[in-house]
């Protein structure tokens, strides 16, 4: 130890003692999510959505375990997410670029052995035109917009892009693509019009295998796995499918210490704006995070922590770097300066938290913000 600060394990970082978060990422149930989904989807395989530094926890040490339990395929939205990942990884593993290349980045794609997702004939003629400079054969997966309009080459580009790929050249077109709208939510029809519309697109690229289903595809069905499939949400313990159980394994924890305790007298005002006014004589504790931590600010007197078990609800607004809850449940003594109460854990899931905040649990784990300690287990 010298003077507090210390090695972290991780990365050899130096790290202070005494973080005021600590965000637990468990890569055991993380592989054995990922082996569920595998085994969901077998004989087609599952790839791995790792975008945005997989979703938060870490997309290198997320692509090291997934790779060690047979996972070859890996998603990124951004080019440069994927110039970061693909030295992590051995030349067998494939990394995918969903998002395609911004124009001048296909000859640093073409060095560093990454994967471009061909979503328009425009970059389908510049990744083309690299491959002819470079006088040789690049990879490439083409994406088709089957009713998301977001990402994929639109159904009136399809002609012109399958004459291309038929004419042959120096492209190698690995799997055609697509992705779901609608795949959390298994009654929506919008699940069956897209899945008619890759059928459709895979007929006219004939030869060539399918990739389709996120998390929610997968709980779809068979019909839905083509031969590969790419959850994200699901590896990370988020549920695939929005109303019904969850089937995966949770893999992040989430504990935050008390900065502060107070005990107050009716009437108090409690944070920015006072909105809220205790209604009797309360003890309230101050923890170490805020909407800078991820926490967001729809949290204010909605969400809680947990102590023990006991729901320890979130009074006042959340502030940028501490929100303040109110303890009176719990024993006198039990929380204190440095102690922990968790935000994420077995008695508050991802789900949770996230309709509390009124939004979604992947804008939650993606949220998460920097200044918690990782702690890989
Ligand atoms: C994010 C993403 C996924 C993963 O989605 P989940 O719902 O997290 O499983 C798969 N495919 C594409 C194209 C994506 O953008």
């Amino acid at each position: 130890m010298d003077g507090g600060i210390q090695r972290d394990s991780t990365g050899g970082a130096s790290v202070i003692d005494g973080a005021s978060g600590y965000l637990g990422i468990d890569l055991g149930a993380l592989a054995r999510n990922y082996e569920k989904l595998a085994a969901e989807v077998a004989p087609a395989r599952a790839a791995a959505v790792v975008k945005a530094d997989a979703y938060g926890l870490g997309a290198g040490r997320v692509a090291e375990k997934l790779y060690a339990h047979g996972c070859r395929h890996f998603f990124v939205a951004q080019f440069v997410e994927a110039l970061r990942l693909r030295p992590l990884l051995a030349a067998d593993a494939a990394v995918f670029v969903l998002n395609g290349l911004q124009p001048g980045n296909e000859s640093a794609c073409a060095r560093e052995n990454i994967v471009p997702v061909v979503n328009s004939l425009e970059q389908w003629h510049a990744w083309s035109g690299m491959a002819k400079t470079l006088g040789r054969t690049l990879p490439a997966v083409l994406q088709f917009d089957t009713g998301m309009s977001r990402l994929g080459v639109p159904p009136e580009e399809r002609a012109a892009l399958a004459g291309l790929v038929s004419a042959g050249g120096c492209i190698d077109v690995l799997f055609l693509m697509s992705h779901l709208a609608s795949a959390d939510d298994a009654e929506s029809e919008q699940n069956e019009d897209q899945r008619a519309e890759m059928e459709r697109v895979a007929a006219e690229f004939p030869g060539f295998d399918v990739c389709f289903a996120n998390s929610g595809g997968i709980f779809l069905g068979k019909a839905y796995h083509g031969v590969l499939a790419r959850p994200g949400i699901a590896l990370y313990g988020g549920a695939p499918t929005a109303g019904r159980a969850n089937p995966m394994e949770p893999v992040v924890s989430l504990d935050v210490a008390v900065v502060q305790t107070r005990s107050v007298p009716t009437g108090t005002r409690v944070g920015y704006g006072a909105s809220h006014v205790t209604p009797g004589p309360a003890r309230l504790a101050t923890i170490a995070a805020g909407y800078a931590d991820g926490l967001p600010r729809s949290l204010s007197g909605r969400g809680a922590a947990f102590c023990d078990g006991v729901r320890l609800p979130i009074v006042g607004r959340v502030s940028m770097d501490s929100i303040t809850i109110d303890i009176s449940a719990l024993p006198e003594g039990r929380l204190a300066l440095g102690s922990r109460v968790e935000i994420l854990g077995p008695h508050q899931s991802l789900e949770d938290v996230a309709r509390d905040a009124g939004t979604i649990p992947y804008e939650i784990l993606t949220g998460l913000g920097q200044r918690y300690r990782r702690q890989y287990r």
